[in-house]
C-alpha cells in the first residue's frame, strides 16, 4: 500500500519542518547559541479587565534578535525546537527569565499575574510542574501568579497524559489558560476534565467579528460557554475601538492587543501606564 510516499502525506510536507532540511539544523544550532549568548527577549503585553480597564495580567512572548538576519519571531522556530528537543531549555529560558524580571511586580501587586506560553511537549513530560515549581521557589513567587498558557493541539495528542499533567500544576495553585480557543480540537469534552481558570478566543475570530457575522456568533457562543463553565474569557488580537466595545458589550472579561498596548520589551513594559492604576 503506496498511499504514504505518494499523494496524502506528499501535501503534507513542509521543508522547514523536516528534521533533516539542513537550514533548519543551522537554525536550531544557532538557536542554541542564542539561549547561551542572551540574544533571546521577551516582550510583555498587557492583558486588561473590559469593565476597569485596569490590567489583570501580561503575556511573556519570546522575541529572537538574531545578530545577522535581525527579528526572527516566534512562529518560525518554536515548532522545530519542540521537534529537536530545544523546547525544554528554551522554555527554562522563559520560565527563569520571565518570573525575574517580573518579580518586583508580581510582588507588590501591580502585576496580578504573567502568563507564560507553554508548548504540548512540556505538558506530555510528568516532570514538568516539577520544573516550574522550582523555578517559582528560586523566584519567591506565589504559584497563583503564574500562568499557563496551553493550546488546544495540546490535547489532541496526549489528552490523558496532558490533564494529569495540568491537574498536578493547577493543584499548586498554578492558573491554566486554554489558548486559540476554537481552532483546534473540535470536541468540548476535554474542557470539563480540565482545571482550567480562563479561555482565551483566538485571534482569528475577534480580528473580523465587528464586519463578519460568523465571526461575531462565534466569539458570542464562545464567551457564552465559557461563562456556563464558570471560567474567565479573554479576547486577542483586539486592535480598534469598535472590538473593544462589542466585546464589553458580549459581557467578555479581558482583553488583550495592539488598541490596548503592542508587546512591549521589559524596560518599556515597566512604565505602561497600567502599572500606576492598577
Ligand atoms: P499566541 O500565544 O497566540 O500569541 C499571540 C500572538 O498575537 C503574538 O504573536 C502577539 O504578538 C500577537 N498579537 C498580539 N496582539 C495582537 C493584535 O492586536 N493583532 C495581531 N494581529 N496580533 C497580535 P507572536 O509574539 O509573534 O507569537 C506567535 C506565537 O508564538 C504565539 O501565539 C505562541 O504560540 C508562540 N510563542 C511566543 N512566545 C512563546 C514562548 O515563550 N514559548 C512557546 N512555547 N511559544 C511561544
Ligand atoms: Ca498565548
Ligand atoms: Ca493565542
Ligand atoms: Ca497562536
Amino acid at each position: 500500500y503506496h498511499a504514504r510516499e505518494t499523494g496524502a502525506n506528499y501535501s503534507l510536507y513542509d521543508p522547514t519542518h523536516d528534521p533533516h532540511n539542513p537550514r533548519r539544523l543551522a537554525l536550531m544550532a544557532e538557536l542554541r547559541q542564542a539561549i547561551e549568548n542572551d540574544q533571546l527577549q521577551l516582550h510583555y503585553q498587557p492583558k486588561i479587565a473590559l469593565a476597569t480597564g485596569g490590567m489583570i495580567g501580561a503575556e511573556a512572548l519570546l522575541r529572537w534578535q538574531h545578530p545577522k538576519t535581525g527579528m526572527i519571531p516566534p512562529d518560525q522556530f518554536i515548532r522545530s525546537a519542540e521537534n529537536t528537543g530545544l523546547i525544554k531549555p528554551l522554555t527554562d529560558w522563559v520560565l527563569g527569565t520571565g518570573l525575574r524580571q517580573c518579580s518586583e511586580a508580581l510582588a507588590s501587586g501591580a502585576l496580578r499575574h504573567l502568563a507564560i506560553n507553554i508548548s504540548a511537549r512540556s505538558l506530555h513530560d510528568l516532570r514538568f510542574p516539577n520544573l516550574v515549581g522550582k523555578f517559582l521557589k528560586a523566584s519567591g513567587i506565589a504559584p497563583e501568579k503564574l500562568m499557563l498558557e496551553v493550546t488546544e493541539s495540546a490535547f489532541m495528542v496526549d489528552l490523558q497524559r496532558t490533564v494529569e499533567t495540568l491537574a498536578v500544576l493547577s493543584h499548586m495553585g498554578i492558573l491554566i489558560s486554554i489558548d486559540d480557543f476554537g481552532t483546534g480540537f473540535s470536541s468540548l469534552n476535554y474542557i470539563k476534565k480540565l482545571p482550567v481558570n480562563e479561555i482565551k478566543i483566538d485571534k482569528s475570530f475577534v480580528s473580523d467579528m465587528t464586519s463578519n457575522e460568523n465571526d461575531l456568533s462565534i466569539v458570542r457562543s464562545i464567551i457564552e460557554l465559557g461563562h456556563n463553565l464558570g471560567l474567565k474569557v479573554v479576547a486577542e488580537g483586539v486592535e480598534n475601538k469598535a472590538t473593544l466595545d462589542s466585546l464589553a458589550a458580549l459581557g467578555c472579561d479581558y482583553c488583550q492587543g495592539y488598541y490596548i498596548s503592542r508587546p512591549l520589551p521589559h524596560e518599556r513594559f515597566k512604565d505602561w501606564p497600567g502599572h500606576a492604576s492598577g
